[in-house]
């Protein structure tokens, strides 16, 4: 039956997809089956890093906990807690207990549609794995995903939000499903201008957005690690670009593997809302900081924007499971 409820195609007018009219079932929220752990090396720490994701109940949202400290290391995933945003994004509590780089994380659960999870770490930075978001989503997968009894809700867009300036900046309006649309642009031959929109509903998200790795310029690294930064980052992490080469050998996921991960930070980053968002997001070289800087803003206007329960007939910024796909 859940099948059923997840799965429906959609079928409503664009103009009226979710509202107390929809005659469509609720959609359920979702979590994890089973515990299921990783380990690896935070991209910028260099540290080796266990992390288990496990189940939680209806509501509670998506929360960390840093094993390492204990009770007091217990730091929700909201945009309320974002402390730093200059190389990745980093959430802290108010005993000064951060967790970093969790971007690549969010963008998985957003993309699988879990809305409860306790992620347990026992350092201070998410493990980068290969870069991407894929190896979260085959540990979602792997896990299997549990239907609650609790409507799962969404932030639905009202008014147009801006934030940012004329070169680069960040947008969201109303629409009737979660979509983005990318552009970035650098002086580079192998980056030069990319740009991509999509819907992110019905397995977009998996099949063109997940893999896509983070990238960095080979001078950059350089620097960051005389300072202590990116200590983790290799070419098993990372798509490292030297001149105008990509110094990996395997080559790209991708020819536009850079706007895609650029898509799935933005995701990754929203999901910081404590729901997923029905509108659409135009974004031009935008990045950690402007993605948190339009939540603060959608927040502070409580006019442009709105709960609604989901209908089965839109299942935004899902893909990940076969359900999902029909
Ligand atoms: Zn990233």
């Amino acid at each position: 039956m859940m099948d059923n409820i997840i799965g429906l195609p959609y079928n409503k007018s664009p103009d009226s997809p979710v509202g107390e009219h929809n005659a469509c079932s609720l959609v359920q929220q979702k979590t994890l089956s089973e515990p299921i752990t990783c380990q690896g090396i935070g991209l910028h720490t260099g540290r080796q890093i266990t992390m288990t994701l496990r189940p939680a109940e209806a509501n509670a949202g998506i929360n960390f906990l840093r094993s390492d400290i204990g009770a007091d290391g217990f730091v929700p995933a909201s945009w309320k807690n974002v402390t730093e945003t200059k190389l990745a994004t980093t959430i802290s509590n108010e005993s000064g207990h951060h967790i970093t780089t969790i971007e690549h994380l969010m963008a998985g659960f957003a993309g699988c549609g879990i809305d409860n999870a306790l992620i347990e770490i026992d350092g201070p930075e998410v493990p980068a794995m290969d870069g991407s978001a894929q190896p979260f989503v085959t540990m979602i997968e792997s896990s299997g995903v549990l239907f609650q009894e609790a409507p799962r809700k969404a932030i639905v867009i009202k008014k147009p939000i801006k934030v940012g300036t004329k070169n680069s900046f960040i947008s969201l309006m109303p629409a009737s499903m979660f979509g983005v649309s990318f552009e970035i642009e650098f002086n580079n031959t192998a980056l030069a201008k990319q740009s991509l929109e999509m819907k992110l509903v019905n397995g977009t998200f998996k099949d063109e957005i997940a893999s896509a790795r983070t990238f960095g310029f080979a001078h950059e690294v350089d620097a960051m690690q005389k300072v202590g930064l990116a200590r983790g980052g290799s070419l098993k992490n990372a798509v490292v670009i030297q001149g105008d080469n990509v110094l990996n050998q395997e080559g790209l996921r991708y020819d536009n593997e850079f706007v895609r991960h650029k898509i799935l930070d933005c995701v990754g980053d929203l999901y910081l809302a404590g729901a997923p968002i029905i509108g659409q997001v135009n974004a031009v070289r935008s990045g950690h900081a402007l993605n948190h800087e339009l939540l603060c803003t959608l927040f502070s206007r409580t006019d442009s924007w709105c709960f609604s329960q989901l209908s089965g007939a839109v299942v935004p910024g899902t893909g990940a499971l076969s359900t999902d796909t029909h």
